[in-house]
């Protein structure tokens, strides 16, 4: 699926002071309460993070808005694919809007649905495992396109915090599991499980047979794609080392899309829910080192400032999901009060229908 291009707010939205913005967000609101929810992920700035009527990770939100029924219009301060599964999961006559479209997750846009099949062809090909032995897992990060297939093949989503449980399931369900986008998410799953190394295999775009020997495909159990998180792969050893010299009490926590390596020498892995719910519940006096993104770690700084937290790396912004501003959000919401829809995100029902299946499946898992 492609997106339309966003379209120009203008130089008034823009250039206006953040008073002023504050103001009329709040105002624009208030007027449209009885219709209106905001949804924002824990990865926006506070800036935008403050207007929003519920927070959460990806899968929390959306299952949030497949609760919500009584609002008209869900606003989704995210990423394309969280909007997708929230128009997924939501009813008929709830519009989502996404207040910014460039908001992509590049990680998502690394698989494809055309490219996904084609390499599932291939490798059922190469190894002779019966087309239905095959499980596809795809992580919530991807497009509603790629969840169809997934559906429509028997297999399932999963999320950071239900990787292993839907690893497990689909384990048992077949001879081979074909998991993407994320490498990492799929490698630290897989090991968690304690599946050798040599029966994970990284299938690499472009070559044939995903980089691998017929040999070691048919030896293996989980076939990853090669995508990632360019924020989460910005954490390598070294910054967990350094940091364990420099505070040897802090413990440190890392989303379980960073490496392998990284994972392993980590205190905790866990999902940004669980990251969250880490610090929140640790004794006054904690010291945590988070690897995550870098507005969940200030804003879990400013939450607690009777606990030392620490970014296990500086740099890590999500670059797509900061495209989104609170003149974005304002631009919807003026949009809205003359009663005009912009910026909805509709997934087509033929892909929908499978989609949901795929999301329903990892919800029964
Ligand atoms: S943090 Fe990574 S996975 Fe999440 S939206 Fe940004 S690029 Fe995608």
């Amino acid at each position: 699926m492609s997106f339309a291009q966003q379209p120009d707010i203008g130089s008034v939205y823009q250039e206006m002071k953040e008073k002023e913005l504050v103001e009329r967000i709040a105002g624009r609101k208030k007027e449209l309460a009885d219709d209106l929810l905001i949804l924002s992920h824990h990865y926006q700035h506070d800036s935008l993070y403050q207007f929003a009527d519920l927070t959460g990770d990806s899968l929390k939100l959306a299952a949030d808005a497949a609760q919500i029924k009584d609002k008209k219009y869900l606003i989704f301060c995210g990423v394309h694919f969280m909007a997708e599964a929230a128009d997924i999961l939501s009813a008929e006559h709830q519009q989502v809007i996404l207040p910014h479209l460039d908001a992509g997750c590049p990680m998502a846009d690394m698989s494809t649905r055309a490219a996904v099949e084609t390499a599932w062809t291939e490798l059922g090909t190469a190894t002779g495992v019966a087309e239905e032995a095959i499980t596809p897992v795809t992580y919530v990060n991807s497009s509603a396109d790629v969840k169809s297939f997934v559906g429509e093949k028997g297999g399932s989503s999963c999320t950071s915090s239900n990787a292993e449980q839907v690893l497990e399931w689909a384990l048992a369900r077949g001879e081979l599991v074909f998991f993407f986008p994320d490498q990492h998410l799929g490698r630290n799953a897989s090991y968690a499980l304690g599946i050798a190394e040599e029966q994970v295999l990284l299938w690499r775009r472009g070559e044939p047979l995903g980089g691998c020997t017929l040999k070691q495909l048919k030896q293996a159990r989980v076939v990853l794609w090669d995508g990632y998180c360019e924020v989460h792969m910005r954490s390598f050893p070294e910054h967990v080392l350094a940091w364990q010299a420099q505070d040897p009490q802090a413990k440190v926590i890392v989303h379980p899309e960073c490496r392998n390596e990284v994972v392993r020498l980590a205190d905790i892995s866990g999902s940004t829910e669980a990251i969250i719910a880490a610090v929140t519940a640790s004794e006054p006096g904690s010291h945590w080192v988070i690897g995550t993104e870098i507005n969940l770690v200030n804003r879990l700084s400013k939450l607690h400032p009777d606990k030392t937290i620490h970014s296990l790396t500086p740099a890590c912004l999500c670059p797509t999901m900061s495209a989104v501003k609170p003149a974005n959000l304002l631009w919807i919401l003026d949009n809205l009060a003359e009663s005009k829809v912009v910026n909805q995100i509709q997934v087509p029902q033929d892909i929908a229908v499978q989609a949901k299946n795929c999301l329903d499946r990892m919800l029964a898992i």
